[in-house]
């Protein structure tokens, strides 16, 4: 046993926690659960813990059913929201998903982040992330809105916010207010550091924001925050969505993150004198994400729902450009303040707060990365807001768009090598069957748009 397996072990004692809940995530970004007792640890640590990978969307095919989580205890934490003096506490670690005979599963999408932050590693840089995450708050729960599958025939109706206000507007005495202390007490008591947090623009809508840190904790740290904020919610008796676009006159919810490479100590995206004083590695990475923008778009918008989002306004991106303090396009190098290294990078709005965070990491280094090997030239900086353009002025400066549709998007990502290579063959299958299937499912239905346009005169 190392010494990161021996802490866990004596914490458990220590704090006497009854359940450890091994945690990873299936290919969509879910949370899946097991929990073992203490005592099984020793095991788990050693050997892993087997399950079913067929029952588990994605996992696995039902022929290679048998599945090990193997937790890693990097990432022990308690679960502050369990603790109950009576039964003892409750703590949780992420898992590396393993075949039987101890190798990486395809289908394991943390293991796709690594190997690439690995291959990252090889050109010595680390990835350094900070996401935005953007939620709404509703009344109720989602079955006030949509039924529940127990009590059919429910008439479904857009979620009622839990408040009328917008943009950093204080609520006085709000719930969203309680919520967010609630909320960042509890991530920030299970070690994820909080930087910002306020209300956004639509009704009902927050924001918070991490601190940065390497892309395999920021995606633990998402897959957690998640899980927090809705069990927050719930304590405050409403319900928290990371859906990306559930209102349709409001704002979606996006998941801008910022991405630097640091070689060591030393920001490579910054270069003092250089214009915003972004290095020519930022320049190339930066170019990378936008050649490769279209194709990606699947893994960081991957419902029916993003494209929403992605075409509904309010600052969402639907334009491939980027530019200086500029919130229009795709890619935003925030304003720069000279001489400070360390905060030099590039926001990423193209991604949504209900992205599977490990591929959507995955794949943007992945794009970023090869800008930098291939030395990918910048196109122009866009100065104005590009949403304003006609479809001829940008056909003159060279901007193209993100794909407008789930079914445009899963096109783009068949003919992807980056994401397949990226995502390795199984994970790139799975991907496209389950977007697909989504497809089929959402092209079926007769929308409430088309009944109220076409019913009356067709
Ligand atoms: N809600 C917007 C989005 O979906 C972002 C608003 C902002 O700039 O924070 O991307
Ligand atoms: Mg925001
Ligand atoms: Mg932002």
């Amino acid at each position: 046993m190392d010494r990161q397996q021996e802490f866990v072990l004596r914490t458990i004692e220590e704090r006497d926690i009854r359940f450890v809940r091994l945690w990873f995530a299936d290919v969509l970004g879910g949370l899946k659960s097991v929990a073992i007792a203490p005592a099984e640890l020793e095991g788990a640590f050693a050997e892993g813990i087997g399950f079913d990978g067929s029952s588990i969307e994605g996992l696995a095919r039902v022929s290679e059913a048998d599945m090990i989580a193997r937790p890693d205890p990097s990432t022990f934490q308690v679960l502050p929201w369990r603790g109950d003096p009576r039964s003892g506490g409750v703590a949780r670690m992420f898992c590396d998903v393993l075949t039987p005979d101890g190798e990486p599963a395809m289908a394991d999408s943390r293991n796709v982040l690594k190997r690439v932050l690995s291959r990252a590693a090889e050109k010595g840089f680390t990835f350094y992330t900070h996401p935005e995450i953007e939620f709404y708050l509703f009344e109720g729960s989602p079955a006030d809105s949509v039924g529940d599958g127990r009590r059919p025939g429910v008439a479904v109706h857009p979620p009622v916010p839990v408040d009328t206000m917008g943009y950093f507007d204080n609520v006085p005495g709000g719930a969203g207010q309680d919520f967010r202390r609630d909320a960042i007490s509890m991530l920030e008591a299970m070690g994820i550091s909080v930087e910002f947090s306020h209300h956004e623009a639509g009704p009902g809508q927050n924001e918070i924001d991490l601190r940065y840190a390497d892309a395999l904790t920021t995606a633990d740290n998402i897959v957690t925050f998640r899980t927090v904020v809705k069990e927050v919610a719930l304590q405050h008796g409403a319900f928290a969505s990371f859906m990306p676009k559930p209102l349709a006159d409001q704002p979606g919810s996006g998941m801008h993150t910022h991405l630097s490479l640091f070689e060591g100590d030393r920001n490579a995206f910054h270069e003092p004198g250089a214009q915003y004083e972004l290095s020519t590695t930022a320049r190339q990475f930066i170019a990378g994400l936008l050649r490769h923008a279209k194709e990606t778009s699947l893994v960081t918008s991957q419902f029916v729902n993003s494209y929403k989002r992605l075409w509904g306004g309010s600052e969402a991106p639907s334009d491939i450009a980027w530019g200086h303090n500029n919130r229009s396009g795709l890619v935003r190098v925030p304003r720069y303040k000279p001489g400070k290294a360390q905060s030099a990078r590039v926001e990423y709005r193209g991604i949504d707060s209900a992205a599977n965070p490990y591929l959507a990491l995955a794949v943007l280094l992945a794009a970023g990365l090869k800008g930098v090997e291939e030395g990918y030239e910048l196109p122009d900086e866009a100065e104005d807001d590009v949403t304003r353009l006609t479809s001829s002025e940008r056909r003159a400066m060279g901007i193209e768009q993100l794909p407008a549709s789930l079914d445009h998007a899963i096109a783009l990502t068949e003919a992807s090598e980056l994401v397949a290579e990226t995502l390795g063959e199984s994970m790139f299958e799975f991907v496209l069957r389950n977007k697909r299937a989504e497809w089929v499912d959402y092209r079926a239905q007769v929308t409430p748009f088309e009944l109220q346009r076409f019913l009356p005169w067709l």
